[in-house]
Formats: C-alpha cells, structure tokens, sequence
C-alpha cells in the first residue's frame, strides 16, 4: 500500500480520517520518516525467522515495517481509541496481531505461547517507547522470564545515554548496571526531535540490546538483593562509597570496622565515589558483605 503509513502524508490522512487527536497522557508522538523506520529495522537485524513484539504501536507506521520484515508481529496498544484504526490500517497485512494490552500488565511469556505459530523463534522487541515509562517497561521486559534475543527501542536521547554510560561518567548508575547484568547495549543512532509528530521537546535515540556475550565474571548471592545494594550505593551520588555504605550497613562502630577491612581487602578505596566501581566489583562487594552478615 503507498504511500507507507510512516509517511508524513499518509499520517496526516490517518488522523484526519479517525479524527485523531494525540494524547500526552500515553506519552503518544507518533513517527513520521520512513528512512529512520527502516533505520529501525537494520538495527534490530529484523528477518522472517523472527517473532516481534511491539509496544505502542500508535496508528501503525512502525508495525506495518515490521510485518513487512518479520515473520510475525504482536502489537500491544493500551490506547482502545487507536485499536479500530490499526486493525484497518494493518489489514493488508496478516502477519500482525493487535492487542488493547497495557504492557506493564501483560504477560509477556504467555503472550508469546498463545499468540505466536511458532512460539520458539526468536523473539525481539522493537518499539518507538512511550517515554514517559521507559524505565519501567525496560525492567519489566529484563525481569520477565524471556530470553530475548534482541530488544531495540527509541528512547529519549539522555536516557540512552545513561543505559551505555561507562563507569566514571555522571550517567553511569543503577539503570547501567541493571542493563549490564543481562545485555550488552549500544546506541545505534540519534533521532531528531523533528521527524515526529507532534513534535516531542527532546532527541531520541535507538538503542539496541542483545544478550550478554561474555558471562558475569561474578554470579551475585541474591539478584534483587544486589540491585537493592546498588541503588543504595548511590543514594548520594556526589558521596563517598564508604559514605554511602553506612546508608546500606548501618554505623554502628563494629560495622564500620568489618567494612573497612572487607573495603581493603578487595582492594576497593572507602573515598572513592559509587560511580567508579564495576559491575563485577558491586557483585563481590555485595556478596563479600553479605559473608560476613553486613
Ligand atoms: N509506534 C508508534 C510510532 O512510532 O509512531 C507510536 C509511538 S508513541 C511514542 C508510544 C505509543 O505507546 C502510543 O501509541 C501510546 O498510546 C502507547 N502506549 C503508552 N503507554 C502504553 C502502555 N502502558 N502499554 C502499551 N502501549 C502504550
């Protein structure tokens, strides 16, 4: 069908026919270049043999890229207004299911079973996000029981950002090392503020993540109890480590001793700050403190 519905035309046509007015609330800027669509779908090294889960797919100009390229598309909309548009949008292509799903509720793993021919493919999400949620919907997807074999999503450029920083950078934190534990992340390029509509007041970036190539040097004694650590390290960014760890472990002068030595130990300076550590080195500072019940 042309023009393509990532076209500026044909959007304007869509929303014109539907009468449709973007909503701010589902964080709702819809994506009007073709060339950064099929950007998307390099970066994601989309082929038939994949199964593709789309989050938001608004009035369709990425989903209908990705029925073309993939074997089969679930879109899950939470927006009920845009599910008659998308099913006459789409239908040209019956490759793509469309469901009035909030993905924060959904669960993905029986989605995945009930909704895909061949649920063993490998499945990749790839998403222009709601940016308003993107932090949620990425730990909700990390935390879910799939083995993604790639999840390539636009985001807001600054968030991008802190998803790759390298230890040392101000953007370097929790949500790194949250990724880091499961994937390797890279951005794959910036997108303009200008190529959506309406227009958004922040750049975007696509960012893609596989699964980890190189295993954790380090299993951690407890998942959850780790990112609980990790986020209390950084509790006070502009802290000291060991500043911060009194936060985590207490003060009482017993602790702070066990501490000191178990710092010194593992060759870790008490004065250095949260964001200079690795992830291999909260790993062992973690569970180095949890052996001796700190
Ligand atoms: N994919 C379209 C595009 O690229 O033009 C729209 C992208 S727009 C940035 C985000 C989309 O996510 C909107 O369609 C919005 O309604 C939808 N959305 C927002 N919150 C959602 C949620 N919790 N679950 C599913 N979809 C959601």
């Amino acid at each position: 069908q042309s023009p393509e519905i990532g076209s500026r035309t044909r959007t304007r046509a869509i929303m014109e026919k539907y009468g449709i007015r973007t909503k701010k609330s589902f964080g709702q800027n819809f994506l009007t270049d073709l060339n950064v669509l099929n950007n998307i779908i390099t970066a994601a090294d989309i082929t038939k043999d994949d199964n593709v889960i789309e989050i938001g797919p608004g009035i369709g100009a990425l989903t209908e890229q990705l029925a073309q390229a993939a074997g089969e598309v679930l879109a899950l909309e939470i927006d009920s207004d845009l599910i008659p548009v998308l099913n006459e949008v789409l239908a040209p292509y019956d490759n793509v299911t469309v469901l009035n799903q909030d993905v924060l509720e959904a669960n993905l793993l029986a989605l995945i079973q009930e909704q895909f021919t061949d649920p063993t493919k490998p499945v990749k999400v790839v998403a222009n996000l709601p940016y308003y949620i993107t932090s949620p919907i990425l730990m909700n997807l990390l935390a879910s029981p799939v083995d993604w074999a790639a999840i390539c999503v636009m985001m807001q450029k600054e968030v991008a950002q802190r998803l790759t920083a390298a230890p040392g950078t101000k953007q370097y934190g929790a949500l790194t090392l949250a990724i880091e534990y499961q994937m390797d992340a890279k951005i794959a390029f910036d997108v303009s503020r200008r190529v959506f509509v309406p227009a958004p007041n922040v750049d975007s970036a696509i960012i893609v993540l596989t699964p980890r190539k190189q295993p954790l040097a380090v299993q951690p004694f407890d998942k959850q109890k780790l990112f609980g650590f990790i986020r209390g390290c950084f509790a006070h960014r502009r802290k000291s480590l060991c500043n911060n760890l009194r936060g985590v472990v207490g003060k009482q002068p017993a602790t702070k001793d066990k501490m000191a030595a178990i710092l010194d130990r593992l060759g870790i300076s008490p004065q250095i700050r949260p964001e200079r550590l690795t992830l291999d080195q909260f790993i062992t500072l973690a569970n180095a403190l949890h052996a001796a019940d700190l």
